[in-house]
């Protein structure tokens, strides 16, 4: 385990679909509402959203997950939450 693993627990991710452009961004739950309006890489916008692909996981859980559709999503947002 890194070493601010604590501070990690309290990200939850949720993985959003852009319905203009079909990929799918990263939003962090845990950000207050201003910035949870925009996806990780802030491109995407919560109000573009058709579906969740996933909602409020940990990041061990997200990156799994990620992991087994990655062709659609986002580089800038995984980038960011590997970095978290
Ligand atoms: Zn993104």
């Amino acid at each position: 385990m890194k070493e601010n693993s604590l501070n990690k627990l309290k990200s939850k991710f949720t993985l959003k679909e852009d319905k203009n452009t079909g990929e799918y961004h990263i939003f962090d739950s845990f950000e207050d509402a201003y910035f949870w309006d925009k996806s990780l890489c802030r491109s995407m916008e919560r109000v573009n959203s058709v579906n969740n692909i996933f909602f409020c996981k940990s990041e061990e859980e997200a990156i799994e997950l990620c992991s087994k559709r990655d062709r659609k999503i986002c580089t800038v947002c995984m980038g960011f939450m590997y970095v978290k």
